[in-house]
């Protein structure tokens, strides 16, 4: 078997609906969290959020993109937002925007640790799940905020939206995000008769997985930690990786939308050069005032 750094390994239980994914994330995660000079519970609450994004995308039959999205709805909060996505060849990207500049901004920071810290900094926050299909219509989804832990959010989310139980545990240290979901889909008569107390079994069974077995055992031996009992089928894996989508013709775009005379301003006012970067991976576009003139010619 090749062996990934950064790789999604789907599981079901022989016989049975249950299926699930363990991800392992870790040069794709550092990637994302060196883009910024991002306060530590950030650093971690961005790691659940990626492996969340690879998880979930795991549960749809589409091709596409699903991101993940925390929006406060105070411009001026320390913490202002925070996305993650993963699409179907497995490009992860994530970004946040807070402030940690002013005394009283640098002390919340310093005195949130955890991913759950940083999470809840956003009380007031939004948090929703939006799927981009190649073809077809997006969707977006509010998921409500039933605790600090993304993970079990996310968890009811998909109980109450699909109707399908779901356990999904998150972890992450300075070098590796990594995640695991575990759900029961509809089941059958024959099914529930086979095996009555399944789920019950699997639900504890789950419970027991540490954050630094999630974050240091590879999946396979985390999977068998919790399930050796179980007939446990393990497909190939899947290869995630760091990529971004922005591009020259997306920061024309953004120009075009800004207007010419605005953007002239904007150039003038820095040089004569208008600069977008994209926090995502760190591209530079640049844009003297010849070239916005002539986007606009
Ligand atoms: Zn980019």
């Amino acid at each position: 078997m090749t062996y990934f750094d950064n790789y999604r390994q789907r599981f079901f239980i022989e016989n049975s609906p249950v299926r699930g994914d363990v991800v392992h994330l870790t040069d794709a995660f550092a990637t994302v969290i060196s883009q910024k000079d991002y306060p530590k519970a950030l650093k971690a609450l961005l790691g659940e959020m990626l492996v969340s994004a690879s998880l979930l995308i795991s549960t749809l039959k589409i091709h596409g993109k699903l991101s993940i999205q925390l929006q406060n709805s105070d411009p001026n909060a320390p913490f202002r937002f925070a996305m993650a996505e993963c699409d179907t060849t497995g490009a992860v990207r994530a970004l946040a925007g807070f402030s940690a500049i002013h005394d009283d901004e640098q002390m919340i920071w310093q005195n949130a640790h955890t991913a759950q810290d940083a999470f809840a900094l956003l009380d007031k926050g939004v948090l929703f799940i939006s799927i981009h299909p190649e073809h077809g219509e997006s969707y977006q989804g509010i998921v409500e905020r039933v605790s600090d832990d993304l993970g079990e959010c996310l968890a009811h989310y998909q109980k109450q939206s699909a109707q399908i139980p779901t356990i999904i545990k998150l972890a992450t240290n300075e070098t590796t995000a990594s995640g695991l979901l575990i759900q029961l889909l509809p089941q059958s008569d024959k099914d529930k008769d086979n095996d009555p107390d399944l789920w019950d079994r699997l639900t504890m069974l789950t419970a027991t997985i540490k954050k630094d077995e999630l974050t240091e055992l590879p999946a396979q031996e985390i999977l068998y930690r919790l399930y050796h009992e179980e007939d446990v089928v393990l497909p190939d894996v899947n290869a995630l990786h760091f990529a971004c989508t922005c591009s020259l013709q997306k920061s024309q775009g953004a120009i075009i939308q800004l207007g010419q005379d605005e953007a002239l301003q904007v150039a003038n006012a820095h040089g004569g050069a208008l600069v977008l970067d994209c926090g995502f991976c760190g591209q530079e576009y640049r844009f003297g005032t010849d070239d916005i003139k002539q986007l606009f010619a």
